[in-house]
């Protein structure tokens, strides 16, 4: 399946209207699924090209990131899952995606 790159940007945006949210592919990442980059001009995320080959896996990746934008904790504690989830919801809802919860549990823990 091609991964609807436009599509994840316009969520994105919708999902985040208040801040430009670039997202970049990259080869160059070694074992991060996702690295999150928060500066004055802008987001930027890098997705790890090597790990995430398929749509769902992409935004398994920019959710992540996301929670971590969104909650402002570095670490994976409850607040940031529960906003993990919301944004998988979110994407799942607006790109009409039904099997992220099963994608999420074939990856290696992220
Ligand atoms: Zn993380």
């Amino acid at each position: 399946m091609t991964i609807r790159w436009k599509r994840i940007q316009k969520t994105t945006s919708e999902l985040f209207p208040d801040q430009p949210i670039n997202i970049h592919v990259t080869t160059a990442l070694n074992n991060l699924i996702e690295f999150l980059s928060v500066e004055k001009g802008g987001v930027d995320i890098l997705i790890n090209a090597i790990k995430c080959k398929g749509e769902n896996q992409v935004i398994i990746a920019i959710s992540h990131a996301l929670a971590h934008l969104k909650t402002n904790v570095a670490l994976h504690d409850q607040i940031w899952e529960t906003a993990f989830k919301e944004l998988l919801d979110a994407y799942a809802l607006k790109l009409g995606i039904h099997d992220l919860e099963i994608t999420l549990k074939e990856m290696e823990p992220i």
